[in-house]
């Protein structure tokens, strides 16, 4: 028996439950037919951010940016390139500050660009300051084998 993952749509943002052994199979969305798993990094809300966060299994590389903020232009094809590396297993996700201060004062985001790493609900880590793909995905893969 396979063990059962939840994942959130990165399209319609709808919880789908897979087997994880179907994870290198390009899985669709059960609502929408979009693909679970697309490595394009999805731009969230403050509401669907915590959705992720709470309800995905997988787990999620949030990229805290603003528009104003010129190394933040820099590092988006920078962390666009990580994504493709890190998918499937990882899901990348990008929450505009300027749009959502709220949220980051909540998560007391001090400086941008600043990534920040979710696993099971909680973070593990974060690491303020651009950084080139190959950076963000040693950078990403060390701290979830800890
Ligand atoms: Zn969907």
């Amino acid at each position: 028996m396979s063990e059962m993952i939840h994942l959130v749509c990165p399209s319609c943002h709808g919880v789908n439950r897979i087997p994880a052994a179907r994870l290198g199979d390009s899985p669709n969305c059960g609502k929408c037919r979009s693909s679970l798993t697309d490595s394009s990094p999805v731009e969230v809300s403050a509401a669907d951010f915590n959705k992720f966060v709470q309800r995905s299994d997988m787990p999620l590389l949030v990229d805290f940016w603003a528009p104003w903020c010129g190394p933040c232009k820099m590092m988006a094809p920078m962390f666009e390139a990580a994504a493709a590396q890190l998918a499937p297993s990882v899901r990348l996700l990008k929450v505009n500050t300027e749009e959502n201060q709220q949220l980051g004062a909540q998560l007391g985001i001090r400086s941008i660009p600043t990534l920040a790493l979710f696993k099971g609900g909680r973070e593990v880590a974060r690491q303020p300051g651009a950084m080139e793909s190959a950076q963000i995905v040693a950078w990403t893969r060390q701290n979830l084998a800890r």
